[in-house]
């Protein structure tokens, strides 16, 4: 049973590694960027609301991200684990997640914070040119990550769930870094708090 969360700034490399862990634990990979962005690519009434903020770097609404995760968890594929990329992004998040998860008996096992210096996300960024990945937007996505997302760190920190991984490394030592983190049974190592 792996449930687990990926925290980490903006082009730590949190999508690639937590799409690798999610395949080796055999766990849905659930990342709400690559969710909207499909609402927006669909037109949907989600993707509608969404697309402003995303374009300019800012979060989307909460009411909005906690009905998503809410009908994303109800979903049959998750009762054996998930592995959520980029939720929470704020405490108002991951307090509801805390809340939505007891409602349904379950528990996170563990939250891996990705970490990689300032200039090299934005290099990273650059070069991954997504629609949202322009310098001023990049510039904007790490000041929100810093005063909305990094709190985070603390608040699972004092809740002994924090593992700290160099994400500054080749991506196949973070990969194995990672797995021996996350045992395949989904029992997780917090050593690092
Ligand atoms: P990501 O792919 O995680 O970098 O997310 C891309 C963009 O989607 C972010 O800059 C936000 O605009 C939006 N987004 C993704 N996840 C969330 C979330 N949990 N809360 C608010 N906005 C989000």
């Amino acid at each position: 049973m792996t449930r687990l969360i990926f925290l980490g700034p903006p082009g730590a490399g949190k999508g690639t590694q937590a799409k690798i862990l999610s395949e080796h634990c055999e766990v849905p990979h659930i990342s709400t960027g690559d969710i909207l962005r499909t609402a927006v690519k669909a037109g949907t009434p989600l993707g509608r609301k969404a697309k402003g903020y995303m374009s300019a770097g800012e979060l989307v609404p909460d009411d909005l991200i906690l009905d998503l995760v809410r009908e994303r968890l109800s979903q049959e594929d998750t009762v054996n684990g998930w592995l959520f990329d980029g939720f929470p992004r704020n405490v108002e998040q991951a307090e509801f997640l805390s809340e939505l998860l007891a409602e349904i008996d379950q528990t996170c096992a563990v939250v891996i914070n990705l970490e990689v210096p300032d200039d090299e996300l934005v290099s990273r960024m650059l070069a991954r040119g997504r629609a949202d990945d322009k310098e001023d937007v990049i510039r904007n996505r790490l000041e929100v990550y810093r005063a909305q997302t990094e709190p985070l760190i603390t608040f699972y920190r004092a809740q002994s769930l924090l593992v700290s991984v160099d994400g500054n490394q080749p991506l196949d030592t973070v990969s194995e870094t990672l797995h021996k983190i996350v045992q395949r049974d989904g029992t997780a190592e917090v050593k690092e708090v």
